[in-house]
């Protein structure tokens, strides 16, 4: 093929297959089983001689197969799998990789938090948390867990709601001398601004039903990295039935063609809403990688090529709830990535359940906004953000 395709070409083109009739793109291929013309074709497939599917549920439904060859290119990684969730995802992640303990590292998706403090453990499983954000200090309480045996370290960056950034090189660095591996929830990034197995880590993981869907209309999540790694994440999906459905897995294949185009533009107003809300008087700060005085700046423009769509703020004397119940354009409402734009407050809705210390020691305060960024016009989002400060 000669030089690499761009990622635009690629989620365009990665996986599709045609159909007798010429279709562009992988029809949904609305079926739990597949008929063989004989049983000796049966038992090829079987013992693995060649290739079918057989169930869907095992994971090989064309149409499945056909979003994880574009998911596996979006990642640069040798193979993906589609789940039915985010949270699918991480559970056979962490039920394949993680029995000899897992270390957390910084603020995790409020379901990443209830799995590895409540539900594992209660299976026995070792998770530790770590919330140090100075390098040198994160460093020893990593090695330290290390040490002590976790062989699965699972991050995000940048993380939610305080967009803080973490060295992906530096940690997968620590990780692999313990014989470690690192596993990067890249949800909020998105491939289009973060490569973390470019960085290091071993595998990625994806909540689809945020940037990847991008529409707010479909639930899905995905793993990508090496097929060896993968496989005993495979056998987890299949035991806990997480393939996703082949009318989702066509519906997030379809929307992987305009990822690209989506996400640049989601940087781009969520830079031009960022710069204005840091100058704005009635907003006491705000968070966004892509700000020059933001402390994660330097590290986000290392290894990140877009700064994403997330951008948090933090009212001064006002109350929060009011300016969010003044705009009109963002809905309230939780989740992300789609093209319409949300705001939510973290006190509200993801960091609720937290005690106050809690929230503190995260720096979560309830002046705080959190947008995603959609698709509308900067200037129309821009003026719906004024008027509600005013
Ligand atoms: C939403 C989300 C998840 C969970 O994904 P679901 O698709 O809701 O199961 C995990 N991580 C992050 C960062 C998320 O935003």
């Amino acid at each position: 093929m000669g030089k690499r395709q761009g990622l635009a070409t690629r989620c365009v083109h990665a996986g599709d297959r045609s159909d007798a009739f010429g279709s562009p793109h992988t029809p949904v291929y609305n079926t739990t089983t597949f008929r063989y013309p004989s049983t000796d074709a049966l038992l090829d497939v079987v013992e693995g001689r060649a290739e079918g599917a057989l169930y869907t549920r095992f994971g090989a439904n064309p149409s499945v197969r056909s979003l994880e060859a574009k998911l596996a290119a979006l990642e640069d990684a040798e193979a993906a799998l589609a789940f039915t969730a985010g949270m699918g995802a991480e559970s056979s992640l962490f039920f394949a990789h993680g029995r000899e303990g897992i270390v957390c590292i910084g603020d995790a998706y409020g379901g990443t938090l209830e799995l590895l403090t409540d539900q594992l453990p209660r299976l026995g499983m070792d998770t530790h948390l770590l919330w140090e954000t100075e390098p040198v200090a994160l460093r020893a309480q990593l090695e330290e867990r290390l040490a002590a045996g976790a062989r699965l370290v699972f991050l995000e960056t940048p993380t939610n709601p305080s967009l803080e950034v973490y060295d992906i090189a530096e940690i997968s660095e620590v990780a692999h001398a313990y014989g470690a591996l690192v596993a990067v929830d890249n949800t909020f990034a998105t491939p289009v601004n973060q490569n973390p197995l470019g960085l290091g880590a071993d595998l990625v993981m994806h909540s689809a039903t945020k940037y990847l869907g991008g529409h707010s209309d479909l639930t899905a999540g995905a793993v990508m990295g090496p097929a060896a790694l993968l496989e005993p994440v495979a056998a987890w999906r299949k035991s806990l039935g997480q393939v996703p459905a082949p009318e989702t897995a066509t519906l997030l294949s379809r929307s992987l063609a305009t990822l690209p185009l989506r996400v640049e533009r989601q940087n781009a107003t969520a830079g031009v809403l960022a710069r204005s809300l840091a100058e704005h008087p009635r907003v006491a700060r705000a968070l966004y990688p892509g700000l020059a005085q933001f402390p994660g700046h330097s590290l986000a423009a290392r290894q990140m090529t877009g700064f994403g769509g997330m951008v948090t703020f933090e009212v001064a004397d006002a109350d929060a709830a009011a300016v969010v119940d003044r705009l009109r354009l963002f809905a309230i409402a939780p989740s992300l990535g789609g093209v319409e734009s949300l705001a939510t407050q973290p006190v509200t809705t993801t960091h609720h359940g937290l005690s106050g210390e809690s929230q503190r020691r995260l720096g979560i305060t309830p002046a705080m906004v959190r947008l995603s960024v959609g698709l509308e016009d900067p200037e129309d989002l821009l003026a719906d953000l004024e008027q509600a400060l005013e």
